[in-house]
């Protein structure tokens, strides 16, 4: 972005740079223990001085921007931190772009979200909020594993790079400077090095995902209601926030009382 000449950038991560990141980072082992954004920032300052970056060594938190951007941009591997970017951009109007990556980077995956215009981030990613993310064994029998990094693979900063690379054509076309976002659908995948998945290799594929979720579209939240809740006329639609009610599967609603049975 600073090589593009964009004016003024706010990067906002809570995480100190680590030796783990070295190994698929834009940074160096010069910048181990120190925070990522003030060491980015000083990296973005070196390529283009007339460049503002503005360093915020927190989590997202939408009191954090002293101004409204013209754009978000989500490079968070978190369901969470994209949900918060997500509401934040529809509350604000303005457009919105999330990174991802399925596996170790193997499969890109970019949505790009323009409030009124397309489906939103939940639409496409909300399946995710009661997924259980699998947990590597090594947490169990190695003292030191830490399960928040992603361990180390030979040649992942290739496709980290080329993630960044299809994340940043997005961006692009968000602030009109390519003709980038022309195809019908606003997900994009590529698959970059999984020989298992079904996408041709290296190119992109462009997904559409149907419109109307509970955060986007208000007659879907009062659709969902009416199924959880019948007619009950106490139930205020104001005070329902779809984040705390989960919805339980069948074979969750089964296992429910059996857990509470044994005491767990
Ligand atoms: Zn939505």
């Amino acid at each position: 972005m600073a090589r593009t000449g964009v004016g003024s950038v706010t990067l906002i991560d809570p995480e100190d740079f680590a030796e783990e990141n070295v190994g698929r980072h834009i940074l160096t082992s010069d910048s181990v223990g120190k925070p990522k954004v003030e060491e980015l920032a000083r990296h973005a300052a070196r390529i283009n001085p007339d460049c503002r970056v503005t360093a915020i060594k927190e989590k997202f938190d939408v009191t954090l921007l002293a101004s409204r951007p013209d754009l978000v941009v989500s490079t968070a591997d978190s369901f969470q931190a994209a949900s918060l970017v997500n509401a934040y951009a529809l509350h604000e109007k303005i457009p919105a772009v999330f990174g991802g990556v399925w596996g170790e980077a193997s499969v890109a995956e970019i949505v790009y979200v323009i409030p009124g215009k397309t489906p939103c981030y939940e639409c496409y990613g909300g399946f995710r909020r009661n997924v259980e993310i699998p947990h590597d064994t090594r947490r169990y029998t190695d003292p030191n594993y830490d399960e928040t990094r992603i361990p180390g693979q030979a040649g992942l900063w290739a496709n980290i790079l080329m993630v960044a690379g299809l994340q940043f054509q997005v961006i692009l076309g968000l602030v009109g400077l390519r003709d980038t976002l022309k195809y019908s659908g606003n997900v994009w995948l590529m698959n970059i090095s999984d020989p298992d998945c079904p996408f041709q290799p290296l190119a992109l594929t462009v997904a559409e995902v149907k419109k109307g979720c509970a955060v986007c579209d208000h007659s879907c939240l009062e659709e969902l209601l009416q199924e959880n809740l019948g007619d009950d006329e106490n139930s205020d639609l104001s005070q329902f926030d779809p984040g705390n009610n989960v919805l339980l599967n069948d074979e969750q609603m089964r296992k429910g009382p059996e857990i509470s049975a044994e005491g767990k």
